[in-house]
């Protein structure tokens, strides 16, 4: 993941650590480090599992700040509707890494919002089936695209049984440096690597969920918050008929 930078682009990144992003060119933004964190210097081990509990209680109808949050701190935001597009066609191509599923129950006519992403599976389909190798699952649990070498086949949207993956129809004119991002690619949710990988440990949807719906952390952790969450609360996984023994878990549902 990580790669080698030239001295004085680090000491540029050390230098502007506190700082949240900087514009060196228009429409080229670096997202920096907070200021406490760490670039990972060590490799990628099972030692940690990253993983996530929901809870679709505490999610409320309407609100849509995990959506908005992940937009933003992946750049998707920094895209627009192409003048004259359909609106529709827009909303339905848009890539979005994380969409609020509502649920009704026909009953008692209870609805049940699900934040509903890449489910960070341990077997995970997308990367069975991929020709290249571009979607690969990482030792703690993340499920990436490796866009140098995706090659737009779309056989992994087909495969995923959550449909967490987009595929970019368009141009991309602007990109965060943390998320390159380009037309022909599909993607998906990676809780947030970026920051996990420079030692922060929340991702940008469960800082922004003001009801605390989400608890992200490490799995194999038993005293982390998702760990202790888990033990507390029933939970179960999305299709656990599919035994991929998902990374994210939801409880009330
Ligand atoms: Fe792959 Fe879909 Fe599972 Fe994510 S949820 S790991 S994209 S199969
Ligand atoms: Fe792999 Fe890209 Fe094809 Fe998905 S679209 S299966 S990541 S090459």
């Amino acid at each position: 993941m990580s790669k080698v930078e030239p001295k004085g682009r680090r000491e540029f990144l050390k230098n502007t650590a506190a700082a949240a992003a900087v514009t060196v060119a228009p429409g080229v933004m670096l997202h920096t480090l907070s200021a406490n964190a760490a670039e990972r210097t060590t490799a990628v081990t099972d030692n940690v599992r990253w993983g996530m509990l929901i809870d679709a209680n505490k999610c409320v109808d309407g609100c849509n700040d995990c959506v908005a949050a992940c937009d933003k701190e992946n750049g998707l935001d920094l895209v627009n509707k192409p003048d004259g597009a359909d609106d529709g066609l827009w909303e339905r191509q848009r890539p979005r890494w994380i969409r609020q599923v509502k649920l009704k129950d026909n009953l008692s006519g209870k609805i049940t919002n699900l934040p509903m992403m890449c489910q960070h599976c341990e077997k995970p389909p997308c990367v069975d089936v991929c020709p290249t190798g571009a979607s690969f699952r990482r030792a703690d649990g993340i499920v990436m695209v490796d866009r140098h070498i995706c090659i737009g086949c779309r056989y992994c949207m087909m495969a995923c049984p959550y449909k967490a993956r987009s595929f970019i129809h368009a141009e991309v004119a602007e990109k965060l440096t943390h998320t390159p991002r380009g037309k022909g690619c599909v993607e998906a949710c990676n809780l947030c690597v970026h920051r996990l990988d420079n030692g922060e440990s929340t991702t940008a949807c469960q800082d922004a969920c003001k009801h605390q719906a989400i608890v992200f952390g490490d799995l194999n952790d038993p005293n982390s918050a998702v760990s202790q969450a888990l033990k507390k609360y029933p939970s179960v996984q999305i299709r656990a008929d599919l035994q991929l023994n998902t990374g994210v878990r939801y409880s009330n549902i």
